[in-house]
């Protein structure tokens, strides 16, 4: 069964009475070599162990089946059930967990279906849940890679460099925590129904250790996260809030300026590194 092709969807959804829910993301691919695609540089064949978040119908969960020894798919939408065990029948090694992804804990899932086994996560993406999504998959820190579909724009705010419109403070935690790679885009017009906008695979490699080192990881995030809520007001300005109760405005100039930055530099212009350099030497002073 081609579980891309439009009148096959529409048959088997027909036959379970099933009907699309815009609130769950539900945006079905309707062009077969997305999914193969995806499924072949998601690193499941190499690893053998593949978690999938919303497998739908099923088409990404029967490429993955194709090339992983074990796929266990999360899926919130108990009307799926039915409609994957249809589909996915002719696959013994697909198993599908009725949930909620974000309350799931993965690591102790991954653990249950695979043992001490590694895993990769795989999915695309309802767009609702994108940034708690990738947040959780990495967070669990349960897989050697993740690829995931979500809006073009948000994998090129994952992926973007410094100084640029698209960097922000999701970039700067998703690049802590892992390598990243836009691999292809994907026109809104390969899904049904249509979405507003076009998407982009990401491939997400976790790191064994974060990007850069820094003494008080917690700092590191407020300050990333103090300077771009204030993305327009220079550096100094923006920390304010998170350092200006113990620090006066003089002083906050000093440690940007002891950090090798200009004094009128906005914090959407730092690296990684500096913003690590940064709150070490803000660590220092407030201890
Ligand atoms: N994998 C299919 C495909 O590519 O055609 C469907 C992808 S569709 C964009 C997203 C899927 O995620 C839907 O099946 C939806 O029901 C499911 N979903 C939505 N919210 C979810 C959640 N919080 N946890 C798990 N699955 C969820």
């Amino acid at each position: 069964m081609n579980l891309c092709d439009i009148e096959t969807i529409r048959a088997v959804l027909g036959r379970h009475g099933f009907h699309f829910s815009k609130s769950l993301g539900q945006n079905f691919l309707t062009d077969e070599s997305v999914p193969r695609r995806i499924a072949e540089m998601s690193g499941a064949a190499e690893c053998g162990n593949a978690i999938e978040v919303g497998p739908g119908m099923g088409c990404l969960s029967a490429e993955l089946c194709r090339r992983a020894d074990k796929v266990v798919a999360v899926e919130l939408d108990r009307a799926l059930m039915p409609v994957l065990a249809e589909t996915l029948a002719d696959y013994d090694n697909f198993e599908v967990v009725h949930g909620d992804v974000l309350e799931t804990d993965l690591a102790a899932l991954c653990k249950e279906k695979f043992g001490d086994g590694k895993a990769i996560a795989c999915a695309n993406l309802p767009y609702y849940i994108t940034t708690p999504a990738i947040t959780a998959l990495l967070e669990s820190g349960a897989f050697e890679q993740v690829t995931v579909m979500v809006q073009k724009e948000v994998a090129q705010r994952i992926c973007a460099e410094p100084g640029t419109a698209a960097y922000s403070a999701f970039s700067i935690y998703v690049q802590y925590h892992a390598k990243t790679e836009i691999l292809f885009d994907v026109p809104a017009d390969c899904f049904v129904p249509r979405p507003k906008v076009d998407s982009a695979v990401l491939k997400l490699v976790p790191l064994d250790k974060p990007a850069v080192e820094t003494k008080d990881e917690k700092l590191f995030f407020s300050l990333v996260r103090a300077a771009f809520n204030m993305r327009r007001k220079t550096l100094v300005n923006a920390l304010g809030p998170v350092l200006g109760s113990s620090m006066s405005k003089e002083e906050i100039t000093a440690l940007v300026e002891a950090a090798g930055l200009d004094a009128r530099v906005r914090g959407e212009r730092l690296s990684l590194a500096e913003y690590a350099k940064l709150a070490d030497l803000a660590a220092e002073k407030l201890s």
